[in-house]
């Protein structure tokens, strides 16, 4: 008798904030795995801002995802069953094929997790693509020094709480932006010198200002619109913008917002540059060398928010746009 795998499709392209009605929890047969595949059974999914551009059919670096077929993103899972020689029942693996609860796969598609008593659901956020967006971002893009000051939006979100842990073990000085008071306190037990809740600061230039007087060497952009006008107002001359994700436009339909003040970075000479972390996957390794003893030995942290369930990953998702995570957004199976 052959099994089912439940996944989440995408019936409609969402306009604006996506609702969960955009999305539909279907069973489809799962076939037994033939030579060189793997049967894998999932227990944490992952959703990802940059899974909303996929949503639209507008053109990117990565395709848009079908209608009525699989989503895709980060999963991590166990293996149930092989007929491949690189890995066994029981294997903790890795791999792009989330937003259903099980599936069969080429072994090639896979990645065996690393051998840590760390929390496997780690390689989906502080161990995975958002810690090494921050990794990257602050080490290859920025070349951030130790003693320069660093602004770092979104900070209290996956890729935020790793780049302000980060900066501070490479001593930079560093101020967070982030949208709660819960937020706020959290930052704050990670080390973060100075935070600001953004929906409380009505002027966000006089606070920036008043936070970084000696200006902002570098700043990590996750958001976009007013912080990175007043950020742009406050870098310093020759400092530099890893230009990581603007999330304030990911639900706009086309009014994008600003900057307005462009100008900043000719008259003080600043280098902003996009980021990508899959050009810098080649160093993946140098990142799980530094970021896995430091979680053993407890220097760095990751705090998750979890949804359970398949069915409540739409809503997980949707939560990313609504600000409802601290550190990384997960989804849970059982
Ligand atoms: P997060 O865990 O940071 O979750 C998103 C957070 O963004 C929310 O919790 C919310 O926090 C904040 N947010 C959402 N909407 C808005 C808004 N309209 N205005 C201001 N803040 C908002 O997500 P990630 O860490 O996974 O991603 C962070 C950024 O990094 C995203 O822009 C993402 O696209 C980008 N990214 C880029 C990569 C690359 O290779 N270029 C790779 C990975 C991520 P708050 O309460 O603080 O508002």
């Amino acid at each position: 008798m052959s099994q089912l795998s439940h996944q989440i499709q995408l019936l409609r392209r969402p306009t604006g904030l996506p609702t969960p009605a955009d999305f539909a929890l279907r069973e489809v047969p799962l076939p037994e795995p033939q030579e060189g595949e793997v049967l894998v059974a999932n227990q944490w999914l992952s959703v990802d801002p940059y899974m909303r551009g996929r949503m639209s059919e507008a053109k990117s670096y990565v395709p848009p995802f079908p209608l009525n077929g699989p989503l895709d993103g980060g999963a991590i899972g166990t293996v149930l069953a092989s007929r491949h020689p690189g890995f066994k029942v029981g294997d903790r693996v890795s791999s792009m094929l989330g937003w259903r609860d099980s599936f069969v796969a080429r072994g090639e598609q896979l990645t065996l997790l690393p051998a840590t008593p760390l929390p496997s659901q780690l390689f989906l956020g502080a161990l995975g693509m958002p810690g090494m967006t921050a990794w990257a971002g602050l080490h290859k893009v920025a070349k951030l020094q130790a003693g320069e000051t660093l602004l770092v939006s979104a900070a209290s979100g996956a890729v935020g709480t790793m780049a302000v842990q980060l900066a501070k073990r490479a001593g930079a000085r560093v101020i967070g932006s982030t949208g709660s008071a819960d937020k706020v306190a959290y930052l704050k037990t990670l080390g973060v010198d100075a935070v600001i809740n953004y929906r409380e600061t009505p002027d966000l230039d006089a606070e920036l200002a008043r936070l970084a007087p000696e200006g902002i060497h570098v700043y990590f952009e996750n958001v976009g619109g007013a912080m990175l006008e007043a950020a742009l107002n406050q870098m310093t001359v020759h400092g530099r913008i890893v230009l990581c994700g603007l999330i304030e436009q990911y639900n706009s339909n086309g009014g994008a917002s600003g900057p307005r003040n462009l100008a900043q970075m000719i008259r003080k000479r600043i280098l902003m540059q996009g980021l990508l972390v899959s050009d810098h996957w080649q160093h993946y390794g140098d990142f799980l060398a530094e970021a896995i003893p430091a979680f053993e030995a407890g220097a760095l942290q990751a705090e998750e928010t979890v949804s359970e369930g398949l069915a409540s990953m739409p809503q997980a998702f949707i939560g990313l746009f609504e600000g409802r995570n601290t550190g990384k957004m997960l989804v849970k199976l059982d």
